[in-house]
């Protein structure tokens, strides 16, 4: 699985980091993934658990996260729901079609 370590989401580009071990809320849960939207960072998970294909979901998830604020696009309550069954969706069809991150260079 090939991440790219840039994405330009509209007119932005965003840097794709890896984290030093785990992610974490304020509130100490752990996160797979995390975005920036005021300083464009996609972070991602680094802790060992965290498989290639976990983190390609995740990074789809986030990619997903920007791609509605860029368009303006409120999903509410479901922002979560819909964000994280695009990810997947997106996911398995780059998988099921041969296609390796989409722009990864
Ligand atoms: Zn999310």
């Amino acid at each position: 699985v090939k991440i790219p370590a840039t994405v330009k989401v509209g007119a932005m580009t965003y840097d794709i980091v890896k984290a030093d071990g785990v992610l974490r809320k304020f509130d100490g849960t752990e996160m797979y993934g995390s975005i920036d939207y005021n300083a464009q960072v996609i972070r991602l998970s680094g802790d060992e658990r965290f498989s290639a294909q976990t983190a390609q979901l995740t990074l789809w998830h986030e990619l997903f996260h920007a791609f509605t604020k860029e368009r303006g696009i409120e999903w509410g309550e479901n922002d979560e729901l819909y964000t994280e069954e695009l990810a997947k969706a997106m996911h398995a069809f780059c998988v099921d079609n041969g296609l390796d991150f989409v722009g990864a260079k």
